[in-house]
């Protein structure tokens, strides 16, 4: 079976897909955008709707029935039959219910209906999605409101195309029950806190907003491959499975050449992709083998979000198509690296300026210096918020495991910037004036190029020349929780420094203020700066010394979402209640523990049922060859040499010991999974951590050993040498 898949696999055509010849041209064809909007409402209903999404000042019900009606109409005309109120409910990516665009008029006549009530406001059965105890049942109603800043979009298939109108999800009492309206709340704390710098800085803005920009990573095997590996299947990655001799130490893959046949899945899903307005720039190999990358060009974090999802829903689509499966797991094969997404975040005002970009004038710098000083301090103060918001069972494989960013968050700023800002602790003996502004260098601040800030890999949040980068979010993951904390701890620090120098002004003049607050703020968030190998001994020992938390336990990270400190955070900018807060960490406590049994469950069964029929067999030959040698020795008298049938013995000894001990964790997995049935929540993930895993390491690590030695031909799973090679 499974070397059949192998010729199968090397014997596959992919499917020919149209190549239009200019993406402009098509670009966004499949999205109902402004542009459209323009042509096709009324020019008042236009202003209004534009309007309602600078000001917020909501347009009204006969404006909303006129764009639900060109909606429709466009909707129709591009052949759509059925409607969905699409969001992001608290587990999984996205979550849809279709419903026809008809409505009985006459008995047996109907028509296509769609009216502004609809599209502003849905109601999905939605009593079984996760609330974490937010909703009694009684009124376990969730309510969809339409997301008028995500423009609605078509999704095509072979069978029809539905009309996809971003929502955001919300309980009777006005709970968020998705991960969208807490992000879109973080954008309105950037928002204020970043026009109250501004206003001290004597700037202007009527809007600032998050932008972010995240890198997908992702896995692509073959499907006759994962249709051979239960694990894969229901769990995302391979639970067992030997290494490859040949993996990436030859450091052949990154940037490599292209495959035709993963090319032409990327072309295909470009298209696709640009078809829906997803702005996809780059793609190429990544550093483990079968492995490879989509970057897309940054947008306003929210459509950025909505963008990610989408992509990852064509990417895993659009494989299916092309004989492929992609893979988005954060781990799917061990000894290799796993898959992260780079969150890339700055901050934008209307004009399109990024508040992080380096002025070319001191005042301009001076501005820079106290944005870059309150994002120092956002991840100082709220490491662990940080680190929750990554918090998850696919990328505990990947936090603290030497290859991912690690599970504490220090900053790196790049040698240029370090220096700048030690300059300004260390003179800060000084008073400051225009003229020491002038001293310290400030008006050469340098427009920061990438190569001179983004050689340190290694750092979980690194500057890169005009915006941050987080890396350590997993690539399966949905960004708007990490952009949502990363919006609010930064909201805070901007009003603090704002804070500070209206204070320090009072008795000094405006630069030596500034500066004040800089160079005390750099001074106090020091210990978060590290500029070295995140990876190395020495960084976990020193980050130790300064009390950094480092936390490789997801769920023991998961718990800051519950700390004082983070309900005061939250609750103070109006992003999320210490209800709903407590509700996000019990849903994603209780995912954990749920990945992880079936996880268990999985290995258990495919241990059982494959690995270990195969170690039996194998344990038959040898003991069978064995046997018929010692037979022979003994009526036909042969001679056989002393030292190989030692040797015979020990090897089937051997086989029957790893077996044993296969078995003996599988065994001892058991147990504990029945121990552990009646225990809950962070107990048991607990439990899950320190014991469940250890054991399926246990069992992973025997079993790869029979793996490597039993008969090839008895192996039914796909080796890894297969699965990331063979494609
Ligand atoms: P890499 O990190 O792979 O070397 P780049 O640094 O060029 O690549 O860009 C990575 C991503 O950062 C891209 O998706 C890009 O659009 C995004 N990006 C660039 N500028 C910003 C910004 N101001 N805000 C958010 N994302 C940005
Ligand atoms: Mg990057």
């Amino acid at each position: 079976m499974r070397k059949k898949a192998v010729i199968a696999v090397e014997a596959v055509t992919y499917p020919k897909i149209e190549c239009p010849s200019k993406t402009s041209e098509f670009f966004g064809e499949n999205t109902f955008s402004l542009k459209l909007m323009e042509q096709m409402l009324p020019s008042k209903t236009f202003k209004a709707f534009k309007n309602w999404m600078s000001t917020g000042h909501m347009i009204t019900e006969e404006q909303a029935d006129e764009i639900a009606a060109a909606m429709k109409s466009w909707a129709i005309s591009k052949g759509a039959s059925h409607y969905t109120h699409w969001f992001q409910p608290l587990t999984g990516l996205t979550a849809e219910k279709h419903d026809a665009f008809i409505d009985p008029v006459a008995p047996g006549v109907v028509m296509e209906k769609f009216s502004g009530s609809k599209l502003i406001q849905g109601e999905p059965d939605a009593s079984s999605f996760p609330s974490g105890g937010i909703r009694s049942t009684f009124e376990a109603r969730g309510y969809t409101a339409w997301d008028p800043s995500s423009p609605a979009f078509l999704i095509e298939t072979e069978l029809g195309k539905t009309l996809c109108i971003p929502t955001i999800f919300v309980s009777y009492h006005g709970e968020a029950l998705d991960k969208k309206l807490p992000l879109l709340r973080s954008d309105e704390a950037i928002d204020k806190a970043a026009r109250r710098l501004f206003a001290i800085f004597g700037k202007n803005a009527k809007k600032v907003y998050s932008t972010c920009g995240a890198e997908q990573e992702y896995f692509l095997i073959d499907e006759k491959f994962y249709k051979m590996r239960q694990d894969i299947m229901l769990t995302g990655r391979s639970l067992i499975g030997a290494p490859s001799p040949k993996g990436q130490q030859l450091e052949d893959q990154y940037f490599g050449s292209i495959k035709d046949r993963v090319l032409n899945y990327m072309v295909d899903v470009g298209n696709q992709a640009a078809k829906l307005g997803i702005p996809v720039k780059t793609r190429h190999n990544e550093v483990a083998p079968a492995q490879y990358e989509f970057a897309p060009v940054f947008e306003e974090s929210n459509l950025a979000a909505d963008h990610n999802i989408l992509l990852m829903d064509i990417m895993k689509k659009t494989a299916s198509k092309h004989g492929l499966v992609c893979l988005l797991h954060e781990k799917p094969f061990a000894g290799v690296n796993g898959s992260g997404k780079h969150l890339n975040w700055s901050m934008s005002d209307d004009s399109g300026s990024n508040l992080l970009e380096p002025g070319k004038t001191p005042h301009e710098n001076l501005f820079f210096l106290a944005v870059l000083v309150a994002v120092l301090r956002a991840v100082y103060r709220h490491a662990d918020l940080l680190r929750a918001s990554v918090a998850k069972a696919g990328n505990e494989h990947r936090l603290g495991a030497n290859e991912a960013p690690p599970a504490i968050v220090s900053v790196f700023l790049g040698d240029t910037l370090s220096e700048i800002l030690d300059h300004i602790e260390t003179g800060k003996k000084k008073t400051f004036s225009t003229t020491d502004i002038l001293d310290l260098g400030l008006t050469r601040l340098p427009k920061f190029s990438k190569d001179a800030t983004d050689r340190n890999r290694t750092s979980p949040f690194a500057f890169t020349g005009n915006k941050f980068e987080f890396r350590a979010v997993g690539s399966s993951q949905n960004v708007s929780t990490p952009i949502m904390v990363v919006n609010t701890i930064v909201a805070e620090s901007m009003d603090y420094v704002a804070e500070q120098i209206e204070k320090a002004k009072a008795s000094a003049d405006f630069d030596t203020a500034v500066m004040k607050v800089v160079a005390d703020l750099i001074k106090e968030t020091k210990n978060i700066r590290f500029e070295g190998d995140n990876y190395s001994q020495a960084w976990r020992d020193e980050a130790a010394k300064r009390g950094l938390p480092s936390e490789a336990s997801a769920v023991k990270a998961l718990a800051a979402w519950k700390t004082p400190k983070a309900v005061e955070l939250f609750t103070k900018y109006k992003v999320l209640s210490e209800e709903e807060l407590h509700s996000r960490y019990h849903i994603w406590v209780e995912n954990y523990n749920t990945l992880l049994a079936i996880e268990a469950n999985t290995l258990y069964e495919l241990v059982d049922a494959d690995v270990l029929p195969a170690g039996y067999k194998y344990e038959k030959l040898l003991a069978k060859n064995l046997y018929l040698l010692c037979e022979l020795q003994k009526s036909a008298g042969l001679k056989l040499n002393d030292e190989a049938m030692e040797n015979h013995k020990e090897h089937l000894s051997d086989i029957v010991t790893k077996i044993w001990y296969v078995r003996k964790h599988l065994m001892a997995m058991k147990a504990l999974l029945k121990s552990s049935a009646h225990v809950e929540g962070a107990e048991k993930s607990m439990i899950y951590f320190n014991e469940l895993k250890p054991l399926m390491a246990h069992i992973r690590k025997h079993s790869d050993e029979l793996e490597q030695v039993v008969s090839d031909q008895e192996w039914v799973l796909p080796k890894y040498r297969e699965m990331l090679f063979v494609c």
